[in-house]
């Protein structure tokens, strides 16, 4: 993986969240799960945090608001 972020979704509570390639596994901010990075439903790369950021904050936008819908 050449990118430093990955913007991922928990497997279990489905949260979105920004992790570090650099290491190994993930702490999930809501469910407090450690999640190995190869187990996270990666949506996105990211070269920094700043990139990460915005693409976390869209798919948040994205999927916030319209209700329960999954695509
Ligand atoms: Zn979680």
């Amino acid at each position: 993986m050449k990118d430093r972020y990955v913007v991922a979704e928990c497997p279990r509570c489905h949260t979105l969240l920004v992790a570090d390639a650099r290491y190994k596994s993930k702490t999930c901010p809501k469910c407090g799960s450690r999640i190995p990075i190869d187990s996270l439903k990666v949506i996105q790369t990211a070269r920094d945090s700043r990139e990460a950021r915005m693409i976390l904050s869209e798919a948040k936008a994205r999927r916030g608001g319209v209700g329960p819908k999954m695509i």
